[in-house]
């Protein structure tokens, strides 16, 4: 099979058409640089969507993965593993959680989060208190639940019945919170800046105000942090610089570094509800998924690291203002970390995919969040240097689309 030769053709042959990549096929990649199958050389600004957080091929991982590649794979939950509990016990110890269950996805993580909340306030307030609420335009996944739960109905129309009981009101609306909320409310989940929804940050009184409301009634608060988490802003997890803690909180993404695996956390009380045969996940919390993310974790969750997201963010801030100042193609650059977002101006309004487009032109990888933004999600480790020459080709792309 290994000598077949393969196209972008056949993916119109042979895959679901539900994606549509691009014409290119990247073959390998080292650091914040793909080649695809002629040898052409792109920056990666895109991070496999927030997920590469050490870039591609980084030591680290790859000697993680060979070393447990040749101890063990997988084991199912019948028995558990040394890497599993590693992690688990790690990443307690770096956050509010108490109890972590692994699975393999940020859907997975978020189903999790959510079937917890509801069975929590069963348990202990009874089976009225079932109302989810979440805010539009936000993103959680894309099981039937999560993708319910999730803000844009275009994502979850058209599947026919939905889980019931969720609740969507405008993110950073207080007011409209506050006339959904009530003492049936089980959770209101949130992420702690809206990714997929166009790199949205909550206003500052915000987030604590929406702690204070789930305490008044009694209903969890849920941070899905799987864009967000394992350094992506700058902190470990984005609710470390909020002055808000939740009660469950879940990663994926940046947590394997490339390699499949979601978690939730939580406090000892509310994991409680989660008895034996409650949720489960075959492949969840595999040694070698385990193992990879434990190094990811490890080298992320240093003052290093976490301090040059920071600092490459300056990096992108000004090389993008630069841009800016040439071709006033943006109202803005928002986001934090290594999350950033270019609005589009009312000029280019709607046109984010051709900056895209022309970006891949020009030989780098980058994303959008919507319509009217261009985002970048790179690797943390991203070099000056890395950063410098793609900046160099988005500007100009940003001069192919402005220029027609
Ligand atoms: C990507 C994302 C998810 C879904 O993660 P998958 O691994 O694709 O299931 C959930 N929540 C947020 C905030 C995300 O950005």
């Amino acid at each position: 099979m290994s000598d077949m030769t393969v196209t972008r053709d056949l993916f119109d042959q042979v895959m679901v058409p539900n994606y549509a990549p691009s014409k290119v096929i990247p073959v390998r990649g080292q650091g914040a640089r793909i080649w695809d199958q002629a040898d052409n050389e792109y920056i990666d600004f895109a991070g496999g969507i927030a997920v590469n957080c050490l870039g591609h091929c980084h030591p680290a991982l790859v000697s993680a993965l060979k070393e447990q590649s040749e101890k063990l794979w997988h084991l199912s939950n019948v028995w558990t593993n040394e890497p599993a509990l590693r992690l688990a016990k790690k990443m307690v110890d770096a956050t509010f959680a108490e109890q972590v269950f692994f699975c393999n996805s940020g859907g997975e993580a978020n189903e999790a989060a959510f079937k917890l909340a509801r069975r929590y306030a069963i348990d202990h307030f009874g089976p009225e208190k079932t109302q989810i609420i979440a805010f539009k335009q936000g993103f959680h996944g894309r099981t039937f639940f999560t993708v319910t739960v999730g803000g844009q109905e275009a994502y979850s129309d058209g599947f026919g019945p939905k889980p019931g009981d969720i609740e969507h009101v405008p993110y950073n609306d207080l007011a409209a919170l506050k006339a959904v909320m009530s003492d049936r409310t089980c959770a209101v989940v949130m992420e702690p800046l809206q990714g997929e929804g166009g790199i949205i940050s909550p206003d500052a009184d915000f987030v604590k105000a929406v702690r204070e409301l789930c305490d008044q009634h009694n209903a969890l608060l849920v941070f899905d942090e799987v864009q967000t988490g394992v350094g992506r802003t700058g902190a470990l997890f984005a609710y470390m610089e909020m002055g808000v803690t939740p009660d469950i909180l879940t990663s994926a993404k940046a947590l394997g570094g490339g390699f499949p695996i979601g978690a939730m956390l939580t406090t000892a009380e509310i994991a409680a509800s989660l008895k034996v045969g409650t949720h489960g996940s075959t492949y969840g919390g595999n040694p070698l998924a385990c193992a990879v993310a434990e190094a990811a974790f490890d080298t992320v969750n240093t003052p290093e690291v976490l301090a040059g997201v920071t600092e490459r963010e300056t990096w992108y801030r000004e090389g993008l203002a630069a841009i800016n100042a040439k071709y006033d193609c943006f109202s803005e650059v928002r986001g934090k970390g290594l999350l950033l977002g270019c609005v589009l101006n009312e000029q280019f309004k709607g046109r984010a995919r051709d900056f895209l487009m022309a970006a891949m032109d020009e030989q780098l990888m980058v994303l959008v969040a919507g319509a009217n933004v261009v985002r970048f999600a790179p690797s943390l480790v991203i070099t000056k240097e890395e950063v410098a020459e793609g900046l160099a080709r988005f500007e100009r792309a940003v001069a192919r689309v402005v220029n027609g």
